[in-house]
């Protein structure tokens, strides 16, 4: 129950194969940004019983709730096209696009050392984003661009991509993603010498409300020698190029 835009503290029982799980519903305030797209926190607010479930019980509860999303909107679930719909979105949720929220899945990033010597910045552009905007439930699209200057140690390109996709994969906010990517590279390369642009388009943004498909949204997190207007700009060139 709301009261002045926070959630009432109240208990909710929930029936997971048959058992009743007591999940304690202590959320406030998070829904009241609505439309804005601002970000409270560099964390992702989750609840402190985010996991005392498993996923096959998150998916049980969420293919229920999605049948009766679907019914309430007056679909025929005896239908073979929706029939199976709340179990795939279910498994969706949890497997795909929101895999990332669960620490477990973090990915495991080795570093090396960095033999070559090589003192210059590393860029590595256009990493594939899809992720989804936490205040509609709609994809965001678009391109991560990341560069540093490395410390002594360096991580295989590939893993860059790991880091943005772990972190795209829960409803997220664009300037919250920027930050959890760059801060999560600056721990694993122990340098502050990182920076993220992001580039991605918002389907709440193109598709519905005020549907402008041509606008962006860009969003840059630059740490140590980043923050020097020169390294910016050469970063920022290299980005530029074909
Ligand atoms: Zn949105």
């Amino acid at each position: 129950m709301k009261i002045n835009g926070f959630v009432q503290n109240t208990p909710v029982v929930r029936k997971v194969n048959g058992n009743s799980i007591r999940i304690k519903n202590d959320f406030n305030g998070h829904d009241v940004i609505g439309d804005n797209h601002i970000a409270t926190s560099i964390e992702t607010p989750m609840r402190e019983d985010a996991f005392v479930l498993s996923d096959e019980q998150k998916m049980a509860i969420i293919e229920d709730r999605f049948r009766d999303i679907m019914e309430t909107l007056g679909l025929d679930l005896t239908d073979d096209s929706l029939s199976g719909t709340p179990h795939r979105v279910a498994k969706m949720f949890v497997r795909e696009i929101f895999y990332g929220l669960n620490p477990g899945n973090k990915p495991n990033i080795s570093v090396f050392e960095n033999k070559f010597k090589y003192g210059e910045m590393l860029v590595e552009k256009n990493i594939n984003l899809n992720s989804t905007c936490e205040h509609h439930f709609l994809p965001i699209i678009g391109k991560v661009h990341v560069a540093y200057v490395s410390s002594g140690e360096v991580i295989g390109l590939s893993k860059i991509n790991r880091i943005v996709d772990y972190f795209a994969r829960r409803p997220q906010v664009q300037e919250r993603l920027t930050v959890q990517v760059a801060s999560e590279l600056k721990k694993i390369l122990k340098t502050e010498d990182v920076a993220v642009v992001v580039d991605a388009k918002h389907l709440c943004v193109s598709s519905r409300g005020i549907q402008d498909e041509r606008s962006s949204t860009i969003t840059a997190e630059y740490g140590g020698v980043f923050k020097e207007t020169a390294r910016r700009e050469e970063f920022l060139k290299y980005l530029a190029l074909d």
